[in-house]
């Protein structure tokens, strides 16, 4: 469908389409002047410090990220903006953790089998074990429903229970350990036969990724499980594991097997992490109890094999975009025309984590999320992607539609003032890559708070060492920026806050 132009609405003059259109094509010509503050070399002046090799590729938790956050500080400071985070702060601070596995072996008939070779498991889902000389019996696919019991016979109380291999949904797993924890187990081995494949993911296998203290696993009251290879469970029952895969039929007995290890010893020790989200506010005026967000994550991936990965697109350029946005509007509060809303500049960390720093603010807002009118989030606006490569003048809006009927029509009001193409397609429920629940924005969302997500695609370098300021088209970044000022400018202006009066996937 196309969209209604000027000339189709002064040809139709006097129809009700005309009317709408009178009346959402208020564009906020007012900023005009402070938007075109907002400029490539600025910008680009920024980038090459937030994305340059000395912050270290800005990992949640490490000097690099600690080191953004100081200079998008300075920064907050440098243009005006009060300290956002509460009592004088700029920083929200939080603690992550991480489990990395200190030890990790199963000793059978006086041999050591290793973890991340032989056997594996998931850090997250178990605790520290330790076990000496403990009984095996095999028990099957280990079902237990109201017409089959796979433990029939078979006494695995204070034993580990050995399982065949089989693929299991999470929740037909979690009812097998149930089962076995029922029948008094104190572990379940599960062959798996793809050990070498999954050993390929390496050290990765030893940690956890960053979580919160109060993110509880979803196997807390489950006995550890451990995943071995067919081998291991050959050299624990005293014969070829295949042969007693074989004699498994369906609904039939259980081949009787059985042995025992000398000893499990399962080990991890917990880091703690420390981060912050980083926030600045311009205070509004005669609505100043109500804020508006701008937010971007400063963090990236960090150094991976000796290489720094920049994130200049990641999310470097989301984050100069909102300093310059910051800067921009406390022009105009020095000349008079301060926002009627308070707008809240904030630069979370966690992002690559999945979502952490946005989930801690939303979690621990520092301003109530009932007068939170609205959330601008940009995530990567510095980039062309392929599909784009022979014109370069677009930005993916997402999410701008799901919860107000008010934001589109601002936007594309906004728009007029900066001439992008504004591309919906990853706004389509039906999309595959679900960029909608991809970035911290969703975090706002999830409290009905309308969103808009500027996006510019991913391309070859997204994630990679590649991702550098040199790649980035600054003009490009200036103009989805200056978008999004306009865009927030309206928001934070216009007499009546947006009204939440939708709720699509
Ligand atoms: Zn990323």
């Amino acid at each position: 469908m196309k969209k209604l132009t000027l000339m189709a609405c002064l040809l139709a003059t006097g129809t009700a389409a005309c009317a709408q259109m009178a009346d959402t094509r208020k564009a906020p010509v007012a900023a005009t002047p402070y938007a075109k503050s907002i400029t490539a070399a600025g910008l680009k002046k920024h980038l090459y410090i937030i994305a340059a090799d000395d912050m270290q590729g800005r990992e949640t938790g490490t000097a690099g990220q600690y080191k953004a956050a100081k200079y998008i500080t300075e920064q907050f400071k440098r243009v005006g903006l009060q300290p956002g985070a509460g009592n004088g702060e700029w920083e929200q601070p939080f603690v992550l953790y991480m489990d990395t596995l200190t030890n990790a072996t199963i000793t059978v008939s006086g041999k050591t089998f290793e973890f991340g070779k032989d056997f594996y498991n998931s850090l997250r889902d178990n605790k520290n074990q330790e076990l000496a000389q403990t009984g095996v019996v095999f028990a099957g696919y280990g079902t237990v429903t109201d017409t089959a019991d796979s433990y029939k016979g078979i006494d695995a109380n204070d034993k580990i229970v050995l399982l065949a291999e089989a693929r299991l949904g999470a929740g037909e797993q979690k009812d097998r350990l149930r089962a076995a924890a029922n029948k008094g187990a104190r572990a379940v081995f599960m062959v798996n036969s793809n050990l070498p494949g999954i050993s390929r993911a390496g050290s990765r296998l030893r940690r956890t990724g960053l979580y919160f203290g109060d993110m509880m696993s979803t196997m807390e009251f489950i006995p550890n499980v451990y995943f071995i290879s067919p081998e291991l469970a050959s050299a624990i029952l005293g014969k070829p594991y295949s042969s007693i895969a074989e004699g498994l039929k369906a609904g039939g007995p259980v081949p009787a097997a059985a042995g025992k290890i000398d000893g499990l010893a399962y080990q991890k020790g917990q880091s703690e992490i420390k981060s912050s989200n980083v926030l600045g506010i311009l205070p509004g005026t005669d609505k100043k109890d109500e804020y508006v967000f701008v937010t971007a994550h400063y963090d990236h991936i960090g150094v991976i094999n000796g290489e720094v990965h920049n994130g200049a697109d990641d999310d470097g350029s989301g984050t100069v975009a909102v300093i310059a946005m910051a800067e921009a509007f406390m022009k105009a509060k020095k000349a008079g025309k301060g926002p009627r809303r308070s707008i809240v500049f904030m630069t979370v960390s966690g992002e690559e984590k999945g979502l952490l720093g946005s989930k801690y603010y939303t979690d621990h807002p520092i301003y109530p999320l009932a007068n939170t009118v609205s959330d601008l989030n940009i995530d990567m606006i510095g980039r062309i992607d392929p599909e784009h490569e022979k014109d370069s003048n677009y930005v993916y809006i997402i999410g701008d539609n799901k919860l107000s009927s008010d934001l589109r029509p601002i936007s594309e009001a906004a728009n007029r003032l900066v001439g992008l193409d504004l591309d919906y397609k990853y706004n389509d429920p039906n999309d595959p890559n679900r960029f909608y629940y991809r970035s911290d924005h969703y975090m706002f969302a999830q409290h009905r708070i309308p969103i808009i997500f500027y996006f510019n695609g991913v391309h070859a370098d997204y994630h990679g060492a590649n991702d550098t300021p040199d790649k980035i088209s600054y003009p490009m970044l200036a103009k989805r920026a200056q978008l999004v000022f306009y865009t927030a400018w309206e928001v934070a202006n216009r007499p009546d806050r947006l009204k939440v009066d939708r709720n699509e996937k």
